[in-house]
């Protein structure tokens, strides 16, 4: 079966008709009627086996209170980056180090569309956002540009989204925020590159969006330019504040 005839669509609600048991149940006889492969390491029976979550650094404890990245000593409850060019979200979390077994799993989830790695990862987003507490309105999937949308047939973010939005039962709003230039992959440039990139690279719906906590989701977090360059823009038309929210952040 194809798994990637769940496609999303657009769409500014929670997911009508089902709710967060019946979507895992779905998934539990979807993978009992075809077995999935582990996406670490193409075991079969599972999609993320035992071994391949070993491997998983989460990250738990020392980290910079703004952009969630691991902080080298003890002296400072942030880094240097964010104590040098403060960004403007509320915080930015992840779940593990974008490495080994995990970053296999999302270079898989992104470019074999594969719908039960992000429904899995999706999940583990959700159960770090609920020991955060964070208290959010909408959920807002980090877009694509049109044509890369296009390109790949779906946006990874929403698909990570689903899960939260099941989880918490808040909406999903694909229309608050889209990506007006096509810019390029970030981690194929520089840091300072990757600043400039996204600037104006985003556009957000003020009516969508004005007054309410936003909860920004994507796979991965390098530098937290796109999350601060989405962040600006939704400030600008009057967000409440932003929070991320990734499956791996690139330990700089
Ligand atoms: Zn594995
Ligand atoms: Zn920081």
């Amino acid at each position: 079966m194809d798994k990637t005839s769940l496609s999303s669509t657009a769409t500014n609600r929670p997911i009508p008709l089902i709710n967060a048991s019946l979507y895992r149940t779905f998934w539990q006889v979807l993978d009992w009627i075809y077995p999935p492969l582990c996406a670490g390491c193409g075991k079969e029976g599972y999609r993320f086996c035992p071994a391949c979550e070993e491997s998983i650094s989460y990250l738990i404890s020392n980290l910079c209170t703004t952009c969630g990245q691991p902080l080298l000593g003890r002296g400072s409850s942030l880094c240097k980056s964010c104590l040098e060019n403060p960004p403007v979200f509320h915080a930015i979390r992840s779940v593990a180090v974008y490495e080994n077994s995990i970053r296999e799993a999302l270079l898989k989830m992104k470019f074999h569309q594969d719908f039960g790695i992000s429904e899995y990862f999706g999940y583990k987003c959700a159960e770090l956002l609920v020991t955060l507490n964070w208290k959010f309105d909408l959920i807002i999937p980090i877009p694509l540009s049109k044509q890369r949308r296009k390109f790949r047939g779906f946006n990874q973010a929403y698909r990570l989204a689903l899960p939260i939005s099941l989880t918490f039962a808040k909406p999903i709003c694909e229309n608050g925020l889209v990506r007006n230039i096509d810019t390029q992959i970030q981690a194929d440039l520089p840091r300072e590159k990757r600043l400039i990139n996204v600037n104006g690279a985003f556009l957000a719906n003020q009516d969508l969006v004005q007054g309410k906590r936003i909860l920004l989701v994507d796979d991965i977090a390098t530098t937290s330019a796109t999350m601060n360059g989405c962040s600006t823009e939704l400030l600008a038309k009057h967000a409440a504040c932003v929070m991320g929210i990734t499956v791996a952040r690139a330990v700089l």
